[in-house]
């Protein structure tokens, strides 16, 4: 007699008639039926700049009480949006199969990454299919289930898919500035001059720059500094 497995999701574990409607539906039909109750919950997103572009994976798991006990972000390097979703999808993956957790209930934003490892759509592009099959099978080594949610519902992943750039951002905008581009104007004040112009007040440590404004620091900032050390 073949077992058949009853995956419970959260969302459905305080509906007890739709649970016992399942249930002996499949006792009628002889079946033996395993009942599994889904614990953990992820979320993954890709985002690409341009698709392809500059792109980023993103990912997290929560415990049963939903509060993250693993969060991921990291920058891809040039690839499509669909590429970059893939590979969000297999870094979870990956994260869930070290953790050994089983039957994870997964939820993306990615209509075809979706419904292409779950099974529904054909995968015809060469460039994912490696990317497809690997996620299949890790899909089917941690058992997990897989599901489509709306974007707004996937805010968490969708964030730290973003944070892979501000990251990359962060890393362009505090290299070397250079400093011939640097107009004095008194003792302490310069003009970096540059797509747009900006002053430097090293006095009261400040830029007009909109990356200064944010971090408190920029490469207008550490070029003016440089040359006042000299
Ligand atoms: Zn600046």
């Amino acid at each position: 007699m073949s077992q058949v497995k009853l995956l419970i999701p959260l969302f459905l574990r305080g509906d007890k008639t739709s649970f016992f409607m399942l249930y002996s539906l499949l006792e009628d039909r002889k079946q033996k039926v395993m009942v599994i109750n889904l614990v953990y919950r992820a979320c993954f997103d890709g985002a690409s700049r341009g698709n392809p572009g500059e792109a980023g994976a993103g990912a997290v798991i929560y415990d049963e009480e939903g509060r993250p006990i693993w969060e991921f972000s990291r920058a891809l390097g040039k690839k499509t949006n669909n590429e970059a979703e893939y590979s969000a999808l297999i870094f979870l993956l990956e994260e869930i199969r070290a953790r050994k957790l089983k039957y994870v209930q997964i939820s993306g934003d990615s209509k075809l990454v979706v419904n292409q490892v779950n099974g529904l759509w054909k995968v015809n592009k060469p460039h994912l299919k490696e990317l497809f099959l690997k996620a299949k099978e890790l899909k089917k080594q941690t058992e997990s289930v897989l599901q489509w949610v709306p974007r707004d519902l996937n805010a968490h992943a969708d964030a730290l898919s973003n944070r892979a750039f501000e990251k990359e951002d962060e890393d362009r905008h505090l290299t070397a500035f250079d400093a011939s581009n640097l107009e004095k104007i008194t003792d302490q004040i310069y003009i970096a001059h540059g797509t747009e112009d900006y002053a430097v007040d090293l006095l009261h440590r400040n830029c007009s720059c909109p990356f200064f404004q944010r971090k408190k620091d920029c490469k207008h900032f550490r070029a003016a500094l440089s040359l006042e050390s000299r």
